[in-house]
């Protein structure tokens, strides 16, 4: 039986993949790019960059096309034997990435080239392979003798643990908490909907009444609409105390161990701490800079959300006569605010956004902006039926890439929306092989009698995807590990959140935003309504974002080994982003998954710093004309098809002509109006 992975193929053969295809498929595909690593270890001739790093890079190839079209699958398309083979090959994916990493013969021949790099005459791009290959080994302790790397694999396997550890002690700590109400008083204000969520959940624990939890879909509702100021309290406060008691599901301890931890790696391997690790592979560069950025915006952002503060503490005097706001306050006035500022909800928009003109719409800003154009096409396979499929041409008429879009929730999809791709773009022998790119979202299905219709904040989204998916149909880079959104961290939501800013705009939603019925443009004082929303409460949301890349950044951007106190360590670093009063009972570092858990640590800041790129790049458009053709061919030129193969900033600063100034962000976010 022939095994249609196996055979070579262009386009993703989903309607010939069974289940049974894919773990043979893998180890089959991981053997022979084992062969293809070791041939290139092996090899006779002395190393250079054509038989070392670029044939590198080219190596695998069978394997990304394989494992892209499974793991894209796991997430849009899934069932019981793909997830239960991903458990299984997952392993033996990462055993082969260590297999390399672990490779002293090739190190031996990547790091001969390094050492070379000056006198090989490269261009930007190979040089940045180059550093790109000999970092996946140095920073992973390639370099260092053995007692060494012995105590780095000490480290990262304790590290590994923590991790593990803190992780479940918050999800044992969420878990554990329960709010038991049997008095109906206690959840006036809470929505229909919220209250019967509450009732639901006490059933299913066999308990009367309601119940409210730590979880979100609990949690949130509550301390907004909650009226029992008590009751919100206390659901406030063991929120903001998880793993915070001193009993055996407390982390402090991990907390510093973590920190610690990460300090004595990032040293081992050469580095002042470990930000200063991290952030050598981001556009920010260091901690200095990212630090100087933080406390720019907090400058500039704090007299707002002083000011937000202030409107928020009189609008509780007002109507409650409440004469200290405090944290539990917040999220219940700031709804009763906003609900009172602009009534604008999602049932008024949703007929001017039916999912087919936004689409059209998103379409005719790729063409006015970079010339493409878009053919749907049904003759090309695919995993569901509701995916609908594209081809995308260039301003020449050249093809360009293929698009998938997957829009609707399914049982077997996972919740959110990303894009993805089936084949990346890269040259090789003369020919640029181009991308098949995908967006999956989860928006509105529509109804027998209705269109599957929009929120607002679907149609930010819908522009978002599409925005990195631009960013892989435009690559146009030499080596395929450069293509696409292969960039750094910190770089790779410019193009994404770029685009979310016409949907603001009067020029573009002229293209798209008509009512499905009537026809009829949307109202601009309804698009007036969105963007004065979307900037309510900027400056403190901004003080409070701060706040946490404030805190990451003191964990980890100096030398951790004097801290013995946890909170009073975090308390120093809030010190000027705070406006609530302080709650001795709370801490905010023992339940700091993004950062003690999940990919963060030194990462936090790159959210606003991402915001700041996206602002400032969309001033430039402002300037000159949203659908310039001058600003959006550099854009093109100059940041979506460069993919990672120059500096970030070097590619940012050839678009814009400058560095991002955080000025434009302060402009958009209402942020300068109370300065
Ligand atoms: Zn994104």
């Amino acid at each position: 039986m022939k095994n249609p992975l196996l055979e070579p193929f262009d386009m993703a053969p989903f309607s010939q993949i069974k289940n049974e295809h894919f773990k043979p498929a893998i180890e089959e595909s991981i053997s022979l790019a084992k062969a293809e690593i070791e041939a290139i270890a092996n090899n006779k001739e002395a190393p250079n960059f054509q038989n070392t790093i670029a044939a590198l890079d080219y190596a695998g190839y069978q394997l990304d096309r394989v494992t892209s079209v499974f793991f894209n699958l796991n997430s849009a398309e899934t069932n019981e034997h793909i997830q239960k083979i991903a458990q299984e090959v997952s392993p033996l994916l990462s055993a082969f990435q260590n297999d390399i990493t672990l490779n002293e013969g090739l190190f031996k021949r990547v790091k001969t080239v390094y050492e070379q790099k000056n006198s090989l005459d490269l261009n930007g791009e190979q040089q940045q392979l180059l550093d790109k290959r000999y970092k996946a080994f140095s920073r992973n302790g390639a370099n260092l003798p053995e007692d060494k790397k012995e105590r780095l694999r000490e480290i990262d396997a304790e590290l590994a643990k923590l991790k593990l550890t803190f992780g479940e002690n918050v999800l044992a700590e969420t878990n554990k908490f329960q709010m038991h109400l049997t008095d109906e008083s206690d959840l006036a204000g809470l929505p229909e909907g919220a209250k019967e969520a509450a009732a639901q959940l006490a059933k299913t624990k066999e308990l009367d009444g309601w119940l409210i939890t730590l979880d979100y879909p609990s949690y949130i509702p509550f301390m907004k609409y909650a009226e029992n100021r008590e009751l919100r309290k206390k659901l406030s406060l063991a929120f903001g105390s998880k793993g915070f008691h001193g009993d055996e599901l407390d982390n402090q301890k991990n907390v510093l161990k973590i920190a610690k931890l990460r300090f004595e790696r990032a040293q081992l391997l050469g580095y002042a701490t470990h930000a200063h690790y991290v952030l050598e592979e981001r556009m920010a560069e260091t901690p200095e800079k990212v630090n100087n950025f933080l406390q720019e915006l907090l400058t500039k952002a704090k007299p707002a959300a002083e000011a937000d503060f202030k409107q928020l503490q009189d609008f509780a005097k007002e109507i409650d006569g409440i004469d200290q706001l405090q944290k539990w306050d917040s999220a219940f006035y700031s709804e009763k605010l906003k609900q009172k500022l602009f009534d604008l909800d999602d049932e008024t928009l949703k007929p001017y956004f039916k999912l087919e003109n936004v689409i059209d719409g998103v379409f005719k800003v790729a063409e006015k902006l970079f010339g493409l154009s878009f053919k749907e096409v049904t003759n090309i396979d695919k995993y569901h039926e509701d995916v609908k499929t594209f081809e995308v041409y260039d301003a020449n008429g050249d093809f360009l890439s293929l698009f998938y879009a997957d829009f609707h929730p399914r049982p077997g999809k996972r919740g959110g929306a990303w894009m993805t791709s089936f084949k990346s773009q890269f040259r090789k022998d003369g020919k640029n092989v181009r991308p098949h790119v995908s967006n999956v979202c989860n928006f509105t299905p529509s109804t027998a009698s209705k269109p599957s219709l929009l929120t607002f904040n679907e149609v930010t989204t819908l522009f978002h995807e599409f925005g990195h998916g631009l960013h892989g149909m435009l690559a146009d880079t030499t080596y395929p590990s450069l293509s696409g959104t292969s960039v750094y961290w910190d770089f790779v939501e410019l193009p994404s959140q770029v685009l979310e800013n016409w949907c603001y705009e009067k020029e573009a939603l002229e293209l798209f935003a008509h009512h499905y019925e009537t026809g009829e443009l949307i109202p601009m004082e309804l698009v007036q309504k969105i963007k004065d929303s979307a900037t309510f409460q900027e400056g403190m949301q901004t003080v409070r974002q701060l706040s946490f890349g404030l805190l990451d950044m003191a964990w980890h951007g100096q030398d951790p080994t004097h801290i013995t106190n946890v909170k009073s360590f975090e308390s120093k670093a809030f010190a000027g982003t705070q406006l609530y009063p302080e709650t001795p009972e709370t801490c905010m570092s023992t339940s700091f998954s993004h950062i003690f858990q999940g990919g963060y640590a030194s990462g936090y800041y790159s959210y606003k710093w991402a915001e700041v790129l996206d602002a400032d790049a969309f001033a430039y458009f402002k300037e000159k004309g949203i659908f310039n053709k001058e600003v959006a061919t550099k854009f093109k030129d100059y940041v979506l098809s460069k993919g990672g193969t120059a500096n970030p900033m070097e590619l940012y600063k050839k678009f814009r002509g400058a560095e991002p100034k955080i000025e434009a962000l302060l402009e958009r976010a209402g942020l300068l109006k109370s300065a």
